[in-house]
């Protein structure tokens, strides 16, 4: 069992997106950038996309080991997305925020949902393509998923879309570079918030009080 107790220092963020969106591709420059934020790895029963591995991208399991997970309370959240099932495991992330590390959580609308009535202190940034025609464009060219599944994401993107105003923030993927700079902003302005900064630099301030 695990009884690490999570670091108020810590921050749990939370993006979503509608597929195709450039979430993965956002994140994962984000992450070269601030190597003190960690993704947390999802579990699903999603099939993998070429070249994805196991336990990089996603731990892959079958429908019924997920659901005997789910029964078995391993999940912080849960959700069913594009016809399969997406999970966080809760011993991964506060495990993550024990250690000092800020924990990333790339979900859906309804897994943020569920994060932020038990992690009410998360931050969740929503992420829109520029246009329509665009994330169709992005999901057709990313080359990964078969038309079918193209057209089930493209038609599913306008009820995660829907949910966009639950987020903290919401940041459009038009420029990349301007996009990925807004993401890591928000980042930077976290960090600075005064109940953190109080907490970590309590001598410093008791210094100055002194
Ligand atoms: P993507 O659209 O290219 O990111 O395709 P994926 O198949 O990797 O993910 C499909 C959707 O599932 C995306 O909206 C993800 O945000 C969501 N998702 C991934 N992992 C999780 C998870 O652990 N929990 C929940 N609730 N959703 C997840
Ligand atoms: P998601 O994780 O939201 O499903 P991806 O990160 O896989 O989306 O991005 C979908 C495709 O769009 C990828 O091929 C990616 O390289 C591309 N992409 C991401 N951001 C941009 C952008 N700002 N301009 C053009 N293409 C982009
Ligand atoms: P991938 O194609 O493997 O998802 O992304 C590889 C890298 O290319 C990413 O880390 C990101 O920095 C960059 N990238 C992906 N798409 C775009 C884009 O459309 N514009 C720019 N400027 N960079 C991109």
């Amino acid at each position: 069992m695990n009884t690490a107790t999570p670091s108020a220092e810590c921050t749990l963020f939370v993006v979503a997106a509608p597929s195709g969106a450039g979430k993965s591709t956002l994140v994962n420059a984000l992450l070269e950038r601030e190597p003190a934020i960690s993704l947390s790895i999802s579990h699903t029963t999603r099939p993998p996309r070429p070249g994805e591995q196991y336990g990089r991208h996603y731990f892959f399991v079958e429908r019924e080991e997920f659901e005997r997970e789910i029964a078995e309370g391993i999940f912080l959240e849960h959700a069913e997305v594009h016809g399969n099932l997406y999970g966080t495991s809760r011993t991964t992330v506060d495990t993550l925020l024990a250690q000092g590390r800020d924990v990333l959580l790339e979900i859906d609308w309804q897994g943020a949902r569920q994060i932020r009535k038990t992690k009410p202190d998360c931050v969740s940034v929503f992420i829109l393509p520029p246009s329509r025609t665009e994330l169709e464009r992005r999901l057709r060219g990313r080359g990964s998923d078969s038309p079918e599944v193209i057209a089930r994401r493209l038609h599913n993107s306008r009820e995660e879309i829907a949910h966009a105003h639950e987020f903290d923030y919401i940041i459009v993927n038009d420029n990349f570079d301007v996009a990925l700079s807004d993401l890591q902003a928000i980042v930077h302005a976290v960090r600075q918030r005064s109940e953190l900064q109080w907490r970590r630099h309590e001598a410093l301030i008791a210094e100055l009080l002194a």
